[in-house]
């Protein structure tokens, strides 16, 4: 048996945390900020409820956080009840949070002065995904540490890579989510002009999904969400917003002129600012409907 301990039941940590749960090589617990869903977890998966985050790492060979952002994890390093106090050297933090580079590498830092391995481990393949354990992971980092933390990370992924060192597995998932908000806010922008020319949504996204403008966001988002009016809140929109910030982040660091992410990481800001907290990704496209005047149908 691996003790794992898990901190993060949000709308992908806790499909992730139930198939650790579920594994039968694995001991679990789990903390979450507001406790009374880590009750709730434990009590229909079996796993120790840990009532701080030092509390979690008692015992944890390896931990696994899943937060909004690299500085929420940074922020649970101290403190009597922080992470740094309940955690013992030798042991693993994997990190599934989609992250940023620098504030993953301080961390690492911070870790290894106690003996203690970091890997960089966001994930993509949504909320079904991980439900499926079909996640994808990209992992940045010591690649013999992933070889440690593969049996527990295989509980939720599938195809699981390493990208280099820590801080390469943020930057790539920010790249692809990019990419994904880059498609979500052209298909929204070709689908208003076309369905205002009088070509109708679904006789478009049939063309397009046969044809070499297709992805992700043709072929499943916006048949399942957009046109059936549905929007499930899934991935909320202002993290993709941070996740399109990173990415733009990411280029200029390297100095790579990328006016096309810029672009799109204002998109992205306008619509969260727009929309709110707790809108969900694909309903950026009802900013677009917005300034289009017309409804994508
Ligand atoms: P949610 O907003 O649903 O959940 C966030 C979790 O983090 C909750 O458990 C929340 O606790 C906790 N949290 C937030 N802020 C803090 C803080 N300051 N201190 C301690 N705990 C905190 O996010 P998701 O689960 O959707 O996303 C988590 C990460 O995974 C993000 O980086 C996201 O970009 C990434 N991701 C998400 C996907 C998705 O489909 N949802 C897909 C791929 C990656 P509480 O319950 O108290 O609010």
């Amino acid at each position: 048996m691996t003790n794992v301990a898990f901190l993060g039941l949000g709308a992908i940590g806790r499909p992730m945390a139930a198939r650790l749960a579920a594994a039968s090589h694995i001991s679990l617990a789990v903390w979450n900020r507001t406790s009374a869903r880590a009750a709730s977890f434990a009590s229909e998966s079996g796993a120790r409820h840990a009532h701080t985050p030092a509390d979690a790492a008692r015992g944890a060979e390896v931990l696994i956080t899943c937060f909004p952002v690299s500085a929420d994890v940074e922020s649970l390093l101290d403190g009597p009840d922080g992470l740094l106090a309940g955690i013992a050297s030798g042991a693993l933090l994997v990190d599934c949070t989609s992250g940023d580079p620098a504030t993953s590498r301080r961390i690492a830092a911070r870790l290894a002065e106690r003996g203690v391995g970091f890997l960089d481990a966001p994930v993509s393949g949504g909320t079904v995904g991980a439900e499926q354990g079909t996640l994808t992971v990209m992992v940045g980092g010591d690649a013999a540490l992933l070889e440690r933390a593969r049996p527990v990370i295989a509980a939720f992924g599938k195809k699981i890579v390493h990208c280099g060192d820590v801080g390469a597995g943020d930057a790539l998932k920010a790249v692809n989510n990019a990419l994904l908000a880059v498609h979500v806010w052209s298909t929204a922008e070709g689908l208003a002009a076309l369905a205002k020319a009088g070509v109708k949504a679904d006789v478009a996204l049939d063309v397009i999904n046969a044809s070499s403008g297709r992805s992700n966001a043709s072929m499943s988002l916006f048949p399942e969400r957009v046109l059936t009016r549905a929007f499930p809140r899934t991935f909320r929109l202002a993290l993709l917003d941070k996740d399109v910030g990173i990415a733009a982040g990411v280029a200029r660091e390297q100095k790579v002129p990328a006016p096309l992410l810029q672009l799109t990481a204002d998109l992205f800001r306008i619509a969260h600012n727009a929309l709110g907290e707790e809108a969900d990704h694909v309903e950026a496209v009802k900013l677009v409907e917005q300034w289009a005047g017309q409804t994508i149908s």
